[in-house]
This record gives C-alpha cells, structure tokens and sequence, in this order.
C-alpha cells in the first residue's frame, strides 16, 4: 500500500535535537489543508523531510516549507517566490525593480522569501512584467518623465542666471523713482 520512500543520503544534515550528523533526506507524498471553512482545501506536495537515524526525529526545514508555500501558489494561481525572483531581476535590484514599477522593496522581499504571497493585482501586473515590451514601456515611460522634469528645471535656472542684471536694474529704476 505504501510506496517505497524517496531517501536522499547524498547530502547529510545535523539534527537539531541530538546534535547527530546522519539526518538523511526522505521524500514523502505529504497532504495538507489550506484555507478554513467553506474554502480550505487539501492540497499534495512531495516533501522533503529530514530524518535522524540517531533519536528518530522527524524534522520539515525551509527547504520543505518552500514546496509546500510553491503548492499553495499554484492552487491560487499565483507566481511562485522563484518566480517573483526571476522576474525582479530581469530589472537589477530590488531598488531598481522598485523605482521603475512603483512596487516597495518591503513586498518584494516578502514575496520572493515566501513570507507573503502577491495580491491578485501585484500577481497581474507582474506577470505582464515577464513580457519584455511592457518593461520596455514603463522604461521609457520613466525617461520621458525624467526629461519632463529636467525641462522646468533647467528653465528656473536661466531665471536665477538673469535675476542679478534684474536686480540691479530694479535697484537703479527704485533710485530714479525714489530721488
Ligand atoms: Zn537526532
């Protein structure tokens, strides 16, 4: 009835309980209920778990909280962490990805370690992210901005070039006025 386990001796980890270095990997079909009420479902992952031939213990490290956060993705039909990740760096930086598509740093890191899942919203606008031509658009977008926002700039400052002739005309017009 039971298949047999997936068991992985290829890398040895240490076990947190007894301090034993021989906790193999065994790879398990793993259930679990997402959701509460009217919504919860049972969803299946294959899930790495770490066991200590020492004292027994049976232990789900990041690594296995990982595949279960990528389960729950999918059934929400969200990208996953790797692939908020991939997507963020095609941009550079997370400040880079940030300045150009106005999402903050803070959910980006959330996302991409898995501690929160993109809002339907966020998980749209960067999937059409993954389409080259629309990051293109916003980059061009923003160069235009910027050159928008040179031009005032550069406009003030030929005032303040002129206002010490204009001044100093003000000064002798008031003298004649005044005399
Ligand atoms: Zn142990």
């Amino acid at each position: 009835m039971h298949s047999k386990p997936n068991v992985d001796r290829g890398h040895m980890f240490e076990c947190p309980t007894c301090d034993s270095s021989q906790v193999y990997t065994e790879t398990v079909q793993h259930k679990f209920t997402y959701g509460v009420g009217d919504t919860a479902v049972d969803l299946t992952c294959q899930l790495p778990v770490r066991v200590c031939e020492n004292c027994g213990g049976r232990f789900i490290d990041e690594v296995g909280e990982m595949v279960r956060h990528e389960t729950v993705c999918r059934h929400l039909n969200r990208l996953t962490p790797g692939e908020v990740l991939r997507i963020r760096e095609n941009c550079g930086t997370q400040a880079a990805f940030g300045e150009l598509t106005g999402i903050g740093e803070a959910s980006l890191s959330r996302w991409e370690t898995g501690a929160s899942i993109p809002s339907k919203a966020y998980d749209c606008y960067l999937y059409l992210l993954t389409y080259p031509e629309n990051l293109h658009r916003l980059q061009a977008q923003a160069s235009r901005l910027r050159s928008e926002s040179e031009a005032p700039r550069a406009h003030q400052f030929q005032c303040i070039q002129i206002t010490e002739a204009r001044l100093s005309q003000q000064r002798c017009f008031s003298l004649r006025r005044t005399a």
